[in-house]
């Protein structure tokens, strides 16, 4: 690919988390002390960071990923499922520490409890930050999560704003500790549950006015926009000129893993492409509604004919 610095260079960049997904399925779950077998050991590529680039690179634009992996066997996978895809993974560096990898029990009846190890995603320090956005000039598209140290991600929201670059943060896993960032987030995509977090609500989003309320509060904090993800109903946008719900698509949903992600990377996608952020929001429903009709994380990822087709359905 060529340097971030050139005009053929990459847009998009993706600073985040690495993970592999070792998933077992059982009867149920084991109680402390006792031993339970299991179906086959599956492995898959994971973590938001490595989900939202493939999902940008599976739409067809180019996209550079910052992230640290170990020096051990798990990386070659996530390497080579980010490259296959078509993302550039140099800025994706060797740490001491072994690659992160999440432990995934599913029960028969769909339950799942889910043990992570952020490992080397923890070593990255706001100092690789700079030097690793160094080339990345105004106009580049930084997307952010809360799977790195919070630290690095602080730098790199700061530093990316400095430099003229649009930034979004999706918040997840939710923490407290962002909100003194958000006056460098451009666009905030937090899910219904970090949202009710992150304003500090007692209740769950249940109407319209209560999305509308979060995303405000939000935005107070200093997020420009704010585009509050709410599952099959859609994503609510508020921004200085709009406070409005985008329907989501009706489709038959299998699995809502990597959805958000889904999400992140399609509405990166359609910034860079110029379209106006009503549309951005609808081009990424689009995509993640896709998403949801397939089992997986970056195996559930649509390329943009999918995408495209979908949305010439205007399937609502
Ligand atoms: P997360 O995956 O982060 O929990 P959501 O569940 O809100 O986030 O899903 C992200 C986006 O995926 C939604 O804003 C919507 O566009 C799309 N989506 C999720 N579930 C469905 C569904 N059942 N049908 C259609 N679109 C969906």
């Amino acid at each position: 690919m060529p340097a971030p610095g050139s005009p053929s260079g990459p847009r998009i960049v993706v600073l985040g988390s690495l993970n592999i997904d070792l998933v077992q399925t059982v009867k149920r779950f084991p109680q402390p002390g006792e031993t339970v077998f299991a179906g086959d050991l599956h492995s898959y590529p994971g973590g938001k960071g490595a989900n939202q680039a493939v999902a940008v690179a599976r739409l067809g634009r180019a996209v550079a990923m910052i992230g640290q992996v170990g020096a051990d066997a798990f990386a070659a996978p996530l390497l080579a499922s980010l490259k296959g895809a078509g993302v550039a993974t140099d800025l994706v560096q060797e740490s001491a520490r072994p690659t992160g990898a999440a432990t995934i029990l599913v029960s028969e009846d769909g339950q799942n409890s889910i043990v992570v190890s952020p490992g080397a995603n923890g070593t990255l320090t706001p100092a690789m930050v700079c030097s690793r956005l160094a080339d990345f000039g105004a106009g580049t598209v930084l997307l952010c999560q809360l799977e790195s140290p919070f630290d690095a991600v602080e730098q790199a929201l700061r530093f990316a704003k400095s430099r003229g670059m649009i930034t979004i943060l999706d918040p997840a896993p939710a923490h407290p500790d962002c909100l003194p960032w958000l006056p460098y987030v451009d666009y905030l995509t937090p899910n219904e549950t970090e949202a009710v977090q992150l304003a500090g609500f007692a209740s769950p989003i249940v109407s319209e006015s209560d999305a509308a309320r979060a995303a405000a509060l939000l935005r107070q904090h200093g997020a420009k926009s704010v585009l509050l993800k709410l599952g099959s109903r859609g994503c609510f946008v508020s921004t200085a000129d709009t406070a409005e719900l985008i329907s989501a698509f009706e489709v038959k949903a299998v699995d809502t893993t990597a959805a958000g992600d889904c999400f992140n990377g399609a509405f990166a996608v359609a910034l860079v492409d110029g379209l106006p952020i009503v549309d951005a929001v609808q081009f990424a429903n689009a995509a993640a509604a896709l998403s949801v009709t397939r089992h997986g994380a970056q195996d559930s990822l649509p390329a943009r004919d999918e995408v495209d087709e979908l949305r010439r359905q205007g399937a609502h």
